[in-house]
């Protein structure tokens, strides 16, 4: 017997979980695309924050639904807007890395209000992404610890 409360075995098996574990696989855009493309590619790829890369595949914004909603009120000719000048861009995106713990990228997400984490790889040049880490990648980590228990 370890002596340890239930909340402490909690938060010990919170910090076995690993991003690498959990991570989606990310739909990248090109930051050339126009936002008429990239509300299409959000239905065919059934997902709700793209990630936006420059020529060389590295990381350059993010979009989320609510971005491309907001891009789509008015009269604006949506195939002629690059998503580039509606994204949110570096160097304000929030990434993770895939040995980054579980439990980080849940604060992150609070924190700051959003829905998903790029999962980025650091090379001289920038940014690859490598992944995705959303709510509900979180969600399926806490349903998993809690059949663990069982
Ligand atoms: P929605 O806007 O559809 O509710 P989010 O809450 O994820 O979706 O996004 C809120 C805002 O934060 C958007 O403008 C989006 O571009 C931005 N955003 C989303 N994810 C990130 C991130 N990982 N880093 C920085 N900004 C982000």
């Amino acid at each position: 017997y370890t002596g340890k409360s239930g909340s402490q075995l909690l938060t010990d098996n919170l910090k076995k979980l690993h991003v690498k574990d959990y991570q989606s696989i990310p739909v990248v855009i090109g930051e050339g695309i126009s936002v008429y493309d990239a509300i299409v590619t959000m239905f065919l790829e059934d997902i709700g924050t793209l990630f936006v890369v420059d020529k060389k595949s590295l990381l350059v914004g993010v979009l989320s639904r609510k971005d491309l909603l907001r891009a789509s009120i008015g009269k604006q000719e949506l195939s002629a807007i690059p998503v580039n000048i509606i994204m949110t861009r570096m160097p304000n995106i929030t990434m993770c890395m895939k040995e980054d713990l579980l439990i980080d990228v849940a604060n992150k997400l609070i924190e700051k209000q959003i829905d998903a984490l790029p999962v980025v790889r650091e090379t001289e040049q920038g940014f690859e992404v490598v992944g995705r880490i959303t709510k509900t990648n979180i969600t399926k980590a806490f349903l998993a610890l809690a059949n663990e228990s069982l």
